[in-house]
């Protein structure tokens, strides 16, 4: 398994205690660095001056080993050495390995940069007073504390932002983990022990306590008790000090103090005591970072590099200081401890601001900008005088009135929405969505009022109609020419029959065609049968006059053949009533259904008829109009002319001398005459057309009624089998029947009842079983007489 596997995310358990490094959010990558490597050389009396040499800039260390004393010591021939580095600190205060070490990567840290800085080398060698420093003598502080004090004096240069400080001490003993902190009274004794976490945000030690400090002071106390801890710790525990690696962490949060600022920094400062270097020897990953050809580096290997793993190399700036001896004596332990540093500046790192966002700043920045942005859009609809446009989000009320908009508009009654605003375009819109939705709802329940729809996926249902024999294999109604139907269903009852094209034939096409030459030869009559609207002309008064004598003609242009037998739609019957609908009520329903077609062609021709007479009689008074005129005129001559007479009549060559006036009531006369003419001629034809639409009307009104009875009867009285026989290729064409005798059905026994109710009812409602019985009787006998009546004329 590789080690270096995908970063874990730490168990949510319990508070973490220290604050999560951030690895992400970096921004503006610095230019790539080296780790900057520095020697310090402990101060001896007795430096090895022949040995150890300083390059002319302080930045290189030569070696020289005499050949006597490397025998045995050293296995490769080499005797000299000389190391590149960044500077030898050789009896440097610590003022200035301060300064030259630590400022800077201080300094950087209030920037958002990470910062790491070790010491490395022999034990004993001064890692510990270079890190820390004598605690009793001011002069003589390491690293650490003059760190903090850096950090504070520097919050104290930045009022503009407000940074918040933090540390934790950590030892890293016997690949244990320890937190030097942990005897402060508010932290109290850790339950678990300590665990290295990674995390997206890096790597951070769960368990260990972070305190937060708000001043100098407060910080150096810490870094006592730590540094106290350190030292009982080892006489207590029995640690051997040199094995232990100490990592003093500083954390800096910086907030703008500008609140529009909602970016926020994050860094820390890692100040790492390590182990004497006599004992890392194994420890891999420190070695293995200052390794070129080694491009895995084992963090994970060890607690050490697995707690600092996002603070080596990396996007920090990092600098190792390596504390040497200066005697003879100790020159080996050196010249490793100057080998791993000269590899260890050869590490580049990409240092990076750690740069993150305050949500909460964010939001008030936002709201701040968008009342900013109302205030503008404010001022600049009065000055384009807009009357006051809201930018609110819409009320119901609001959304309820576009959704009336949105409807007129589809209805067509509005011409068009005004646009307001971006909102209310965007509501305009999803009220499109909405009316449309509905439609579609709408559309659907109407059909599924008047049709069983079954979904087209639903394979169970469509099976189980097609057992039943309502569909074919397609899903098609049997019996649709067409097919396009949008799911099953079934046709009611009162869906017409199928039409034929000649059955829309009207009067106008009729008359267009070859009627003109039949000579309209009905006289006119004069008796006008509503049969629209009045239903007293279907009562026995009426049925005596016009209906009885009616005679059936021209039913090969019949618009109501009947249904072939083998339709299923003629099985959807509703059974029927046991007493039969009143007549005028049927008459309503057949011209519904049924009669629907010859109704309507009924309906036109008679209303074409109605406009030739009236075209005829403005034509008459208009001809009396013109004949008025011309009797005025022919008097105004006669006039003139006995006038002309008296005064003596001129005549000059044979022609009759007359005056204008004359002469202008003659050319009138004439003109007048011209008119006479032409609206007589007008008249004329007029008539003859009304003659034929009057014609056309009695055998469409003779139609309706006929296949209204036909209808009837076979509706409530014909027995189906009988029916079978009326119908085309049966025994009996229903043609052939005279009206008469089937009129006679039902329609005496309907009224006699109707007059009978009237009469009894007044008894009681028990009268009426007796009177039902009586109609029924009567209605048998009717039918009995009537079948006779229709094998009689069969068989003429
Ligand atoms: P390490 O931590 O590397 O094992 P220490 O820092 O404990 O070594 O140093 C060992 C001793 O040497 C200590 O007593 C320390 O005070 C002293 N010492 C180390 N470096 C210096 C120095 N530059 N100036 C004065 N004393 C030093
Ligand atoms: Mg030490």
């Amino acid at each position: 398994m590789d080690e270096e596997a995908a970063p874990k995310r730490g168990k949510n358990g319990p508070k973490f205690h220290c604050l999560p490094h951030s690895t992400q959010g970096s921004a503006r990558m610095g230019t790539r660095k080296k780790v900057h490597t520095f020697v310090r050389v402990k101060p001896t009396d007795d430096f090895a001056h022949e040995m150890i040499k300083y390059g002319d800039d302080n930045k290189s260390i030569d070696i020289h080993l005499k050949k006597d004393t490397r025998r045995g010591v050293v296995n490769n021939q080499q005797t000299d050495w000389s190391f590149k580095l960044d500077g030898v600190l050789h009896n440097a205060s610590q003022d200035l390995v301060y300064e030259t070490v630590a400022k800077d990567v201080v300094a950087q840290a209030l920037d958002g940069y990470n910062g790491t800085i070790m010491c490395y080398g022999q034990t004993g060698a001064g890692k510990t007073y270079t890190m820390t420093g004598t605690t009793e003598n001011y002069k003589h502080r390491g690293i650490l504390p003059r760190a903090l004090q850096q950090v504070f004096r520097m919050i104290e240069e930045r009022p503009t932002h407000a940074i918040t400080v933090r540390v934790s001490y950590l030892e890293i003993y016997n690949e244990s983990l320890f937190d030097l902190l942990s005897t402060l009274p508010y932290v109290g004794p850790s339950v678990t022990p300590m665990t290295i976490v990674e995390n997206p945000q890096g790597v951070f030690i769960k368990g260990l306590s972070v305190h937060l400090t708000s001043q100098e002071e407060d910080a150096f106390s810490l870094l006592f008790e730590g540094e106290t801890n350190r030292v009982i710790a080892s006489h207590t525990m029995n640690k051997n000090s040199s094995r232990s690696h100490c990592i003093f962490t500083i954390y800096v949060e910086a907030h703008s103090r500008t609140l529009s600022d909602e970016k926020y920094i994050t860094s820390k400062i890692n100040l790492v005591d390590l182990a004497g270097s006599e004992r890392l020897g194994k420890s891999g990953a420190i070695i293995a970072l200052g390794d070129q050809k080694r491009e895995h580096i084992p963090f994970r290997q060890c607690k050490l590099t697995h707690a600092l793993k996002d603070s080596l190399g990396g996007n920090c700036n990092m600098v190792l200081l390596t504390n040497i001896y200066g005697e003879a004596a100790q020159l080996e332990e050196t010249l490793s401890s100057l080998r791993f540093a000269s590899r260890m500046k050869l590490v580049t790192t990409e240092p990076a601001i750690n740069e993150k966002y305050d949500a909460e700043r964010m939001v008030k920045n936002l709201e701040k900008e968008l009342a900013l942005l109302k205030q503008e859009l404010a001022i600049h609809d009065s000055l384009a005088n807009r009357t006051l446009v809201n930018y609110d989000p819409m009320d119901e009320i609001q959304i309820a009135e576009i959704n009336s908009q949105v409807r007129r508009y589809l209805e067509g009654t509005l011409d068009e929405i005004d646009i307001i605003n971006l909102r209310q375009i965007q509501e305009v819109f999803n009220q499109f969505r909405v009316v449309l939705s509905q439609q579609e709802q709408e559309v659907e329940s109407a059909l599924r009022r008047k049709y069983t729809l079954i979904d087209k996926n639903d394979f169970a249902a469509i099976s189980a109609v097609q057992k039943a024999g309502l569909v074919d294999v397609d899903g098609h109604l049997v019996g649709e020419p067409d097919g396009q139907g949008f799911g099953l269903g079934v046709t009611p009852f009162s869906a017409k029959p199928g039409k034929k094209s000649k059955s829309k034939k009207t009067f106008k096409e009729q008359l267009s065609s070859s009627a003109r030459k039949e000579g309209a030869s009905s006289p006119v009559s004069g008796k006008e049968l509503d049969v629209s609207t009045s239903k007293t002309q279907l009562t026995p008064s009426s049925k005596e006059g016009d209906v009885k004598d009616m005679t059936i003609r021209e039913r090969e242009t019949s618009s109501l053949e009947p249904l072939p037998s083998d339709s299923p739609k003629e099985e959807l019957r509703p059974p029927r009533p046991s007493t039969p609908p009143p007549k005028p009520v049927a008459f309503e329903d057949f011209k519904n259904e049924r009669g629907s077609e010859i109704n309507r062609i009924f309906k036109e021709n008679k209303s074409i008829l109605n406009e030739r007479r009236k075209r005829a009689s403005e034509t008459t008074q208009r001809i009396n109009a013109i004949k008025r005129q011309m009797d005025v005129t022919k008097e105004a001559l006669n006039f003139q002319k006995s006038l002309r007479e008296k005064q003596g009549e001129y005549e000059n060559k044979g022609l009759m001398i007359i005056d204008e006036e004359e002469f202008l009531l003659i050319l009138k006369l004439k003109d007048l005459k011209k008119q006479y003419r032409t609206e007589y001629q007008d008249l004329r034809d007029l008539r003859a057309e009304i003659q034929y639409c009057q014609h056309l009307v009695d055998q469409c009104r003779h139609r309706l009624l006929t296949e209204f009875d036909i209808w009837y009867n076979e509706s409530f009285f014909i027995p189906e089998d009988l029916q079978v026989a009326l119908k085309p290729g049966g025994s009996i064409r229903p043609g052939m029947v005279p009206v008469s005798r089937i009129m006679s059905l039902g329609e005496d026994a309907q009224d006699k009842f109707s007059q009978l109710q009237q009469v009894v009812l007044p008894e009681g409602p028990d009268s009426v079983a007796f009177y039902n019985a009586k109609v029924k009787t009567e209605q048998k006998h009717n039918y009995l007489k009537t079948m006779m009546g229709l094998q009689q004329a069969h068989r003429k």
